[in-house]
């Protein structure tokens, strides 16, 4: 397939409420850098080569005000949908999937709450993407890892060599991922019994898609905002 062919969907996920803020604005509504932190991602998957369309989950109340920022700072060239999210991150993403009804190969889920993501990403996970039909934005850990028991007592620490730290975009072939999320979610809740919680994307295509997923090196920076103190890291990146 020749690059110009390949049709890639960015599922950017902003419907969250990012109570661990703890402020009284939603955090991807914060401002980072001049403008609000959700948007510096769309603007990258905007300014990106490989991305030829671009869905926006949001709030269900927050639809207009989101379509009115997106026109405000110039973010809607590749914009197709502004859809309303779901209760928790794996309803947006299914939603997000199956609101994609345009011509679509493979799809790069994002949380917007990571705005550092960078260029050069976006390009080993499109290269990547195309070998494996499911890959995903990482690091190597620099610290060692514990897993721990239900009294917090050790029972376990993996070679550190083996243990990446797992970011977005996460990327897919559009089929693959969604039969996943739809057989995946069907299970839920006996996969909440076991307690198994969906916390990202590839969790999904591991468990419901059978299938193996490729880590590709991203950017220690692409940070996700989550708490006031990576606020100031942030701010600081910028200065940088
Ligand atoms: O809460 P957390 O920071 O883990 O959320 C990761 C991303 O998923 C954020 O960008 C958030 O806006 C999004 N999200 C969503 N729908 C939800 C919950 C989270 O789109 N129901």
């Amino acid at each position: 397939m020749e690059n110009r062919t390949i049709k890639c969907t960015a599922v950017m996920l902003a419907a969250g409420f990012g109570r661990r803020m703890g402020t009284d604005i939603k955090k991807q509504y914060l401002m980072l850098g001049g403008m609000p932190m959700f948007l510096h991602s769309i603007r990258t998957m905007q300014e990106s080569r490989y991305i030829t369309d671009i869905i926006v989950m949001v709030h269900k109340d927050d639809v207009e005000v989101v379509r009115e920022l997106l026109e405000e700072y110039g973010l809607t060239e590749k914009l197709r949908r502004i859809a309303p999210g779901g209760k928790e991150r794996v309803h947006s993403v299914a939603l997000g999937l199956e609101a994609v009804d345009w011509p679509c190969d493979y799809v790069f889920i994002h949380d917007c709450a990571r705005p550092f993501l960078d260029q050069e990403t976006l390009f080993r996970l499109f290269e990547t993407v195309q070998k494996t039909s499911a890959c995903c934005a990482g690091v190597p850990s620099k610290d060692t890892v514990k897993i721990v028991d239900e009294n917090c007592d050790v029972s376990k620490t993996p070679n550190r060599a083996n243990v990446w730290i797992v970011q977005t975009p996460q990327v897919f072939s559009l089929d693959l991922i969604r039969n996943a999320h739809r057989k995946a979610l069907a299970e839920e809740d006996y996969l909440l019994s076991q307690g198994i919680i969906l916390t990202d994307d590839a969790m999904v295509a591991e468990l419901a898609g059978n299938c193996k997923v490729r880590m590709v090196m991203a950017d220690y920076r692409n940070i996700k905002i989550t708490t006031p103190e990576d606020l100031i890291i942030g701010e600081a990146f910028l200065k940088n």
